[in-house]
């Protein structure tokens, strides 16, 4: 079973949530798909197994042959070529699709290989972590993300720790998961945030539910807005200085404590029996 666990933005305990859900699974993988800033590994701070770079195919072109005929120009829907006295290539917005380079009659573009990023395979106890790397600069994490989703094998459960906020990245971790878990401040700001990332899944017809982070007490107006629209509440997890303060060590709390393995078995088994 794949999980995609995701917040409509950073620090909501998307990543305390997946690690300690992946921790207490047995046997799992963890993806961490928040590539510009992964840190699932300082948890698990597994045994490396092997690295890879993420290479993204950018045309070159040869002024010697460019007659200048800007076709290619005209053709790019992405914006990635000008014709300033001479071609010029913008590479961190070119979507490499080779279009340019086919279409070029005289042949004065060929393709190179340019890396952006990096992927690093793990291994913690049971778990395999799984970690993508955006070099700094590069426009868009994407191929990283379709990399690693690619790498996982499907022997056991999924853990998928998406990027934050609800653009591209985000597609592209959850399309393939089989659930989608949503993890969401007691805030009006948490609610705007859980709203986006509910209209994300609905768009791709996710089965979905919501894991209450940071509850203490009422009002708790993502919990009322679940309630108002018949949206699955999967758990709570209460504001709690000791969890806090295992996570901050980068410990892993199912492993630091049994109550909170309790907790997060419930919280998996929740999950399994409402993608059931
Ligand atoms: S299509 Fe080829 S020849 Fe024409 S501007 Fe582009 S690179 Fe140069
Ligand atoms: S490879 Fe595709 S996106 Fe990149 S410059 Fe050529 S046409 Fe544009």
């Amino acid at each position: 079973m794949k999980i995609a666990v995701l917040s409509g933005k950073g620090g909501t305990g998307k990543t305390l949530v997946s690690v300690n859900l992946a921790a207490v699974s047995g046997a799992a993988d963890y993806i961490d798909c928040d590539v510009e800033e992964p840190n699932g590994h300082l948890f698990f701070k597994p045994q490396k197994l092997f690295a890879e770079s993420v290479k993204l195919k950018i045309p070159v072109v040869d002024y010697a042959v460019c007659t200048g005929c800007r076709e290619c120009v005209e053709f790019c829907k992405f914006n990635a070529l000008a014709y300033i006295k001479k071609l010029i290539i913008f590479d961190k917005v070119c979507h490499s699709c080779g279009g340019c380079v086919r279409l070029c009659k005289y042949k004065a573009l060929r393709e190179q290989d340019k890396i952006i990023g990096n992927i690093e395979v793990g291994k913690a106890d049971n778990v395999t972590v799984y970690t993508g790397i955006l070099n700094v600069g590069e426009a868009s994490g994407v191929p990283i993300i379709r990399r690693l989703l690619s790498l996982a094998d499907d022997c056991c459960d999924t853990f998928i720790d998406c990027p934050p906020g609800s653009a591209c990245a985000v597609m592209e971790s959850i399309k393939d998961a089989d659930y989608c878990a949503l993890v969401a401040e007691p805030t009006v700001f948490g609610l705007h945030n859980l709203q986006m990332v509910i209209e994300l899944v609905k768009l791709f017809e996710k089965p979905h539910g919501v894991i209450l982070n940071k509850c203490a007490g009422s009002p708790n107006p993502s919990e009322q807005y679940c309630i108002d629209n018949n949206i699955a509440v999967l758990g709570k997890i209460n504001y709690d200085n000791e969890l806090g303060a295992i996570n901050s060590n980068g410990e892993i709390a199912v492993n630091a404590r049994e109550k909170y393995k309790t907790l997060f078995l419930s919280l998996l088994n929740t999950i399994k029996e409402a993608q059931k």
